[in-house]
């Protein structure tokens, strides 16, 4: 993975709905390593650090630069990323665990580092919280104009239907 992954690893776990084991499994679709091997005690440890980094991101939307670093720092002092060389599937790539890690070990120091990257890629001026009623979803808006407001094309399509139906009704 590169940090741009790592990225979309915090903003999945923060957005998540860990309420079981295959709902982290869904939010890890793309990572089988972590997701095939995901555990209920998993699901009850990173369901912490998904407060955690919601509660960075918050500050990140916020501007708040204090509540980032101290958010984002106290994550990687909890969750600190291991880097080691790994060729299990034929490539070599770098996991940020030891291999014998609960996938919930290395998850949340992915998170971690990936958060602290998109802080140092991306300043504070990127960060959103969806407004789609009900959603909540953070999220990083690459947009040249910075004018997102939602989390996704099916947050913005379901306002976007509310609000047309507001407008034409009677
Ligand atoms: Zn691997
Ligand atoms: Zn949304």
């Amino acid at each position: 993975m590169d940090n741009a992954d790592y990225l979309d690893v915090a903003l999945r776990l923060a957005n998540a709905d860990l309420a079981d084991v295959a709902a982290l499994r869904a939010a890890l679709h793309d990572e089988p390593w972590w997701s095939s091997r995901a555990t209920s005690e998993d699901v009850s440890a990173l369901r912490q650090v998904a407060t955690d980094l919601r509660s960075a991101l918050a500050a990140a939307v916020a501007g708040d630069g204090d509540g980032v670093l101290a958010g984002v720092n106290a994550l990687l002092a909890a969750h600190p990323p291991r880097p080691r060389l790994s060729g299990h599937s034929g490539t070599w790539h770098v996991h940020v665990a030891e291999a014998s890690a609960p996938p919930a070990t290395e998850v949340a120091a992915a998170a971690a580092w990936g958060l602290a990257q998109g802080v140092v890629r991306y300043g504070l001026e990127r960060w959103g919280r969806c407004a789609a009623e009900g959603c909540g979803n953070y999220f990083l808006d690459g947009s040249t104009n910075r004018a997102k407001r939602f989390c996704s094309v099916k947050c913005a399509n379901r306002m976007h239907v509310a609000a047309f139906r507001s407008r034409t009704r009677p």
